[in-house]
């Protein structure tokens, strides 16, 4: 399981608003600060909805390709080559169900 929670950490909400960097809809308050292994602190701007799908991996094509237009990298962990594909932003590993109630509803 690479999803660690922990390193999710919520900026207070500010009075700045902001359009979420995958759907490009959604207007937001917030950013959400991830740390991981491979990249330092990234910061994401999205949307509740697409929060979800970045750690489900179940982002679709057009928000993936959002995600980088928006100064993405596919080197950060969670979109990276494993789990999107680069030329068509296609979910190689989304997690199921089955998964979410192994991994997270314990
Ligand atoms: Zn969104």
């Amino acid at each position: 399981m690479n999803i660690d929670l922990k390193n999710l950490r919520k900026n207070k909400m500010t009075k700045t608003k902001y359009i979420c960097e995958a759907c490009g809809k959604n207007e937001i308050y917030n950013h959400w600060h991830l740390i991981d292994k491979s990249v330092k602190n990234v910061i994401y701007k999205l949307c509740s909805d697409c929060i979800v799908g970045l750690f489900l991996h179940t982002l679709k094509p057009k928000e993936y390709f959002r995600l980088l237009k928006n100064g993405h990298d596919d080197e950060e962990f969670e979109i990276h080559g494993d789990f999107y594909e680069k030329d068509t932003g296609e979910a190689w590993q989304p997690y199921t169900l089955k998964d979410i109630k192994k991994y997270f509803l314990k």
